[in-house]
């Protein structure tokens, strides 16, 4: 297999080599996902944009002054997970950040080439979603913000178009006493891949829930929204029998899809089970929040 592999100097360079409407000309960043696609023959590129050069204009965590994070999308997952700005502000970020993959993987692989991969078995995009997380995007007709829970769209499908990159990532403060948590359930080793993964954020007034966001991954074809989950939730005192009524409703709501780490009906029972965790977690005084 034959392809050509491109180094811009500059983000205006790399976007002049994308193709709007030719699939088989695509940007790679850390290009773990991608790579292994490529050997596999299940994507066969004629052209291949490397960001590697845009390194230091797409790279970083920064703090805004509203106290919200702006991360380039070159950032490396090693960078985040042992970013101190990202563990006292999204300390959920950071903990699931050390059971993504591998080091190996981590060290290389790029915030913004994880969120334009569409994989529904991701860490980090329902966490973002539940965060009200917002990516740039820019493409040689200007630039544009998506909500985290309208990139992924489908299965390995994003809303991005083919000429259209990833610049940053934007996760805004968190209102006071607003509490976030992630249930990451792996079939296989701690850092596999989730079977499935719930992140819940809470926000409650005295002990009732007058907020709540509840999203399943892993066992979707996208990072979905459980909302009936979250209606039993708002309204009602954050503790063991709401909690289990959001489980509850999750299952009831969720289509699971069955893969090598489990079939649907399981992914529903370990939904049930994993958003009642995740809302214990988040609720307990622990390391996942400030
Ligand atoms: C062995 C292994 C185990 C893994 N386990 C996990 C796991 O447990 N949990 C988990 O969440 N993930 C896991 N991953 C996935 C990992 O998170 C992704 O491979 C990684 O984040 C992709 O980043 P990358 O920079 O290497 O992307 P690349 O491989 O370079 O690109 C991936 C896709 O994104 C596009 N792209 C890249 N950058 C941009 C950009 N800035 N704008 C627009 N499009 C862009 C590319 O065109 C390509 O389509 C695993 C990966 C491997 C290889």
């Amino acid at each position: 297999m034959s392809f050509e592999l491109l180094e811009p100097a500059t983000l205006g360079e790399a976007l002049a080599l994308l193709d709007p409407d030719d699939l088989a000309v695509r940007a790679v960043a850390g290009g773990t996902a991608l790579s292994l696609m490529v050997q596999s023959h299940i994507f066969k590129p004629t052209r291949l944009v490397s960001l590697r050069r845009l390194n230091g204009e797409l790279r970083g965590v920064h703090v805004e002054g509203d106290g919200s994070l702006r991360i380039g999308a070159m950032t490396t997952l090693t960078e985040l997970e042992r970013s101190p700005v990202l563990a006292v502000s999204e300390p959920v970020l950071s903990r699931a950040l050390h059971t993504l993959s591998n080091v190996r993987v981590r060290n290389i692989a790029t915030i913004g080439g994880h969120l334009a991969h569409g994989d529904p078995h991701m860490d980090l995009p329902p966490i973002l979603v539940t965060l009200g997380a917002r990516v740039r995007a820019v493409s040689p007709r200007g630039e544009r913000w998506i909500d985290a829970g309208e990139l992924i769209t489908g299965y390995y499908e994003t809303s991005l178009a083919g000429d259209e990159l990833i610049v940053e990532l934007h996760v805004p403060a968190q209102p006071p006493g607003a509490r976030a948590a992630y249930a990451k359930f792996t079939a296989l080793s701690a850092d596999d891949w989730p079977a499935v993964g719930v992140a819940v954020w809470l926000r409650r007034e005295g002990e009732t829930v007058v907020e709540a966001r509840v999203v399943v991954g892993g066992a979707t074809d996208h990072p979905t929204r459980m909302t009936a989950a979250e209606a039993a939730l708002t309204g009602n005192t954050a503790g063991v029998k709401a909690f289990a009524a959001a489980g509850d409703a999750a299952a009831g709501e969720v289509e699971p899809l069955g893969d090598l780490r489990g079939s649907g009906p399981y992914k529903r029972e370990m939904v049930r089970v994993h958003v009642r965790r995740a809302l214990e977690r988040a609720v307990a005084p622990s390391e996942d929040h400030p």
